[in-house]
């Protein structure tokens, strides 16, 4: 594959590249299997300051810019790792950063940095709510110093390996409410004090090794001052942070599509069959050749939303189509890389079915291709809500 622009990154991209060295397939595959946390690799991604790229120097963080924090887990990605196990500590703390308190930055800002906090859960979806945020029904009552949480989320990732979560619940019914969007409050809860205290975590078994969860509260109560910003603009603070959430999944998309066009280029000129190499036949040529344009251009659309978003512009649509194109071209690459393996692209050894599996997950989460293509349709092309 041609090498990559020459970017402010390649340092840091060559950087994160020997780290997940440390970490060769072999490690991938037996997390896979069992199932597990990849603490080791998570710990040396936090000990060398990744994960706390985007936190500010004053806070004890890298201080690094969107498109730095986009490089490295675009190279995680395209080194065979797994990034899922820890990227959205790159983007939740962004509602503490840019809503919580001055006590509240202070209380936790460095403890995540140096590793001694783990804020890697995110709790918004709802069994009964799905993609439809507002009609969530996870409610915290406001009694005295502190609010009491009932309710249950869904697929909240890596609850069981993170000492803090950024949840949103109602705080005022729907019904209640001027605008659906409103009512509905961010917490920063306290893993273990919750779980001592009527919190309950269920792991829910996937197609791949994601550690997702489902997460019941039980009269969990939590510290009013806990609450970030105001009460009842929630959403909004939520809102706020998905901009980059979207441009960072979109970077881990780029790097899965690399990896998968790497390994099957390397394949294709390797593999001999009727007495010459299976990628001298235009049939195997072509998908993979089309697996990199779509890549390359995705890629631009992510370079550009990074751009927007650094200059404080509004991206809404470019980062929510960069992440709709780089799902896409990384799954194109996928679909490509099994057929050009032929039967070995199934066999567990070549690594290929298990990113082939992770890979599928970014059409679905953390937002559904239908919902972007909902939002340009709306928002940009002047089309009729369609819900
Ligand atoms: C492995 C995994 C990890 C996750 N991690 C987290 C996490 O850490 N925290 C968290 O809060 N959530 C998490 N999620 C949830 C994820 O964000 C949702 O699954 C995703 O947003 C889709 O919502 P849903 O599954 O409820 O689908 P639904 O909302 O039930 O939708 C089902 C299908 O219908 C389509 N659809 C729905 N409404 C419309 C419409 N109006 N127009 C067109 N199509 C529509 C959707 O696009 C989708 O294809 C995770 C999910 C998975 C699978």
């Amino acid at each position: 594959m041609q090498p990559d622009d020459p970017d402010a990154f390649a340092e840091i991209r060559t950087a994160v590249a020997r780290l997940c060295a440390q970490f060769p397939a072999t490690y991938w595959r037996q997390m896979d299997r069992d199932a597990a946390y990849p603490t080791a690799f998570v710990q040396a991604l936090t000990q060398a300051g990744y994960l706390a790229a985007l936190i500010p120097e004053a806070y004890g963080g890298a201080g690094l810019s969107l498109s730095a924090a986009a490089a490295i887990l675009e190279e995680i990605q395209r080194a065979g790792a797994n990034g899922a196990a820890c990227h959205a500590q790159m983007y939740i703390m962004g509602s503490l950063l840019r809503h919580g308190s001055e006590a509240q930055k202070a209380q936790y800002l460095p403890q995540i940095a140096s590793g001694a906090l783990r804020l890697q859960a995110f709790g918004v979806t709802e069994p009964g709510s799905g993609t439809d945020t507002t009609s969530i029904t996870t409610f915290a009552e406001k009694r005295g110093d502190h609010y009491v949480v009932n309710g249950q989320k869904v697929w909240t990732s890596r609850a069981e390996h993170s000492d803090l979560m950024l949840l949103l619940a109602r705080t005022t019914p729907k019904d209640k409410v001027a605008k659906r969007t409103d009512g509905l409050s961010v917490f920063i809860v306290d893993m273990k004090q919750a779980l001592a205290g009527g919190m309950t975590i269920r792991p829910i078994r996937t197609m791949m090794n994601h550690s997702t969860t489902e997460v019941f509260f039980d009269n969990v109560r939590v510290p009013a001052e806990n609450l970030i910003g105001e009460e009842g603009k929630g959403f909004r603070y939520i809102l706020s942070g998905m901009n980059a959430e979207r441009i960072l999944i979109a970077s881990e998309c780029i790097g899965d599509a690399k990896w998968f066009i790497t390994k099957a280029t390397d394949y294709a000129n390797e593999r001999r069959v009727f007495g010459r190499q299976i990628g001298q036949n235009q049939g195997i040529q072509f998908p993979i050749a089309r697996a990199y344009a779509q890549m390359r251009a995705a890629e631009l659309m992510v370079k550009h939303a990074a751009s927007l978003f650094e200059a404080g512009r509004d991206c809404g649509a470019e980062a929510n189509m960069a992440k709709m194109l780089a799902a896409e071209a990384s799954w194109a690459a996928a679909e490509a890389c099994v057929q050009t393996h032929g039967g070995f692209g199934f066999a567990e050894e070549y690594d290929i079915e298990r990113k082939f599996r992770e890979a599928r997950l970014y059409q679905v989460a953390p937002i559904s291709t239908n919902l972007i293509l909902s939002h340009l349709a709306e928002h940009v092309l002047g089309l009729p809500r369609s819900y």
